[in-house]
């Protein structure tokens, strides 16, 4: 029997690597004197306006609760976004902290490994879209890593580093995982620039915000610790695409807060 490759290591050490870079020239130096080339491209900062015709299921959202995916396939009209106010609060810093990734990562990469802004690109599993954040490649061994930049409480990134732990509600490895699939499939098309690469994992270099000053962190998973997290994803979309009617049981719970369709949702549960 061949045995499973385990990339632990792999993930391991290069987010490591990364994390040690990103610390020298956010702790260690002024911008002034990074290195040349490094570019931040802040123009799509701000709130962003959703086209109706873009709601619906998408990759990075395999952890919304059964009935947002229920609304998102069958009633996406009733979708309301925030107010830019709230959008604003809620994305600034993320989006903020995707940019300068952009700028800055193509320059914490161990040897061998190179980092590509892959903002946009469109990947497909099974119908559903989902768009990337990076890619991080090994041209020699033909490896892929899918990079996607967090901004997160310190609280929250340690439940996600800690992911193989049931209780992390906000979908990170469900994200992961779709992601690592969908680009296995993308891998396995002759037409695609990837084809022949294998995806060993994900990671996650992170901003961590919090009452303290604000921190760098990386997190990692292989292939073989989101497998469980894809299922899970696989079946909430399977509901969603299969019932009639939205999921009768309303919990309502702090994430409701954020929900764009809890206007929506509290009528309907009546
Ligand atoms: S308001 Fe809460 S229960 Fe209703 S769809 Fe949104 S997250 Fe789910």
């Amino acid at each position: 029997m061949v045995a499973r490759a385990n990339f632990s290591e792999e993930l391991r050490d290069l987010s490591a690597h990364m994390l040690g870079k990103m610390d020298i020239l956010f702790d260690g130096k002024s911008t002034s004197e990074w290195p040349k080339g490094i570019k931040i491209d802040t123009a799509d900062l701000g709130p962003r306006v959703t086209d109706q015709q873009e709601i619906g299921l998408r990759l990075s959202h395999g952890m919304d609760c059964d009935r947002v995916q229920w609304y998102k396939h069958n009633e996406p009209q009733f979708h309301v976004p925030p107010p830019a106010m709230i959008q604003l609060e809620k994305f600034s810093v993320g989006d903020l902290w995707e940019a300068y990734s952009h700028g800055i990562l193509p320059h914490c990469m161990p040897t061998d490994w190179t980092y590509i802004n892959a903002k946009n690109m469109e990947i497909t599993l099974r119908g559903i879209k989902g768009h990337l954040d990076g890619l991080i490649i090994n041209k020699k061994k033909k490896w892929l890593i899918i990079s996607d930049s967090k901004a997160s409480s310190g609280f929250r990134h340690k439940k996600w580093t800690e992911g193989h732990k049931p209780d992390e509600p906000w979908g990170n490895w469900n994200q992961a995982a779709n992601y690592c699939y969908a680009m296995d499939a993308l891998c396995r098309r002759d037409t695609s620039k990837y084809h022949g690469y294998k995806v060993i994992g994900f990671v996650w270099p992170a901003l961590v915000t919090g009452g303290f000053g604000w921190d760098l962190a990386a997190g990692w998973a292989t292939r073989q610790d989101i497998e469980p997290w894809h299922k899970k994803t696989q079946d909430s979309y399977r509901r969603a695409k299969s019932l009639a009617s939205p999921p009768i049981r309303w919990q309502h719970t702090n994430v409701c807060k954020y929900c764009n369709f809890r206007q929506h949702c509290k009528k309907d549960s009546r």
